[in-house]
């Protein structure tokens, strides 16, 4: 009685009067759980609320091992408010955690610097490229993307400005890039996009980021990019490959006269 809240000494026998004091959120699992004990004879344990107070209560039920019929069940109450306030107090950090983990991983995968990807980003987004290119034999390419002269950038203006310029340039590139094609700034003034497609298109989505480099309006100096390309199918993607060969590319364009791309 002092549970349910009734005057000292009065019990409410009748069933309507006890659900009556039942929250009607949790009616239907309370009498779920007396159903289960009287007509099954499986005890129950069952957490729910009290509609006056809110307080939280424990019952189990299960059928009078004395009668046979089903029609005379036993129960428990017991006050679980408190744990129950633990519970969500324990519920509420974890969710707190799983957001802050979320987050962790999130900014681990960006490079602070262009916003791009990073990275580990690449490297992981690389490995699951790879897995699918030979289970359904896709096309992985990457472009290996080196910014010209940029050390005599860096000499002639500071540094300050050469991190402006490789936003500039990390903008031109996410611009120039689309769909499922992932921009990743690789370190220093490389960068590196996973493009899933051919030679034929890689190759244009190549050019398209040099030429949005070239054209972009530079406020120090005009600034020009040079890019490897090496494009691989199914059983031939291969991670050390494709570095390799764009790699090699670069090392082409370069000596070519940069401001080019090269398609190994
Ligand atoms: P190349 O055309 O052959 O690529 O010439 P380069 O001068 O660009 O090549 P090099 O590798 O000699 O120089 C790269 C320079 O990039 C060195 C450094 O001054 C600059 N650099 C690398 N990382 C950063 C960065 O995070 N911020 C800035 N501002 N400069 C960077
Ligand atoms: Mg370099
Ligand atoms: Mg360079």
């Amino acid at each position: 009685a002092q549970l349910m809240g009734w005057p000292q000494g009065s019990v409410h026998a009748d069933f309507d009067s006890v659900l009556d004091f039942v929250h009607v959120d949790d009616r239907a699992d309370f009498l779920y759980a007396i159903g289960r004990a009287t007509n099954l004879g499986t005890p129950d344990r069952h957490v729910f609320r009290l509609r006056s107070s809110g307080r939280w209560l424990i019952t189990a039920f299960d059928r009078d091992p004395a009668h046979d019929s089903a029609v005379h069940f036993i129960g428990m109450l017991r006050d679980h408010s408190a744990q129950r306030a633990v519970e969500l107090e324990v519920e509420m950090h974890q969710n707190h955690l799983e957001t802050l983990v979320k987050d962790l991983r999130k900014s681990n995968r960006v490079d602070v610097l262009t916003g791009l990807a990073n990275r580990m980003a690449l490297n992981e987004t690389l490995r699951t490229a790879t897995t699918n290119a030979h289970a359904r034999n896709e096309w992985v390419s990457l472009l290996i993307i080196d910014v010209d002269f940029f050390k005599s950038f860096n000499d002639t203006f500071g540094h300050v400005e050469g991190d402006v310029a490789l936003r500039q340039v990390a903008n031109e590139i996410a611009r120039s890039t689309r769909g499922n094609d992932l921009a990743a700034r690789f370190g220093g003034e490389e960068f590196c996009v996973l493009c899933f497609a051919g030679s034929e298109l890689t190759a244009k989505v190549a050019e398209r980021i040099r030429n949005a480099v070239e054209q972009s309006s530079w406020a120090k100096r005009s600034v020009t990019v040079s890019i490897g390309v090496c494009c691989l199918q199914g059983a031939n993607v291969d991670e050390r490959v494709l570095f390799q060969q764009a790699d090699a590319a670069l090392y082409l364009a370069k000596d070519t006269g940069r401001n080019r791309v090269v398609v190994a």
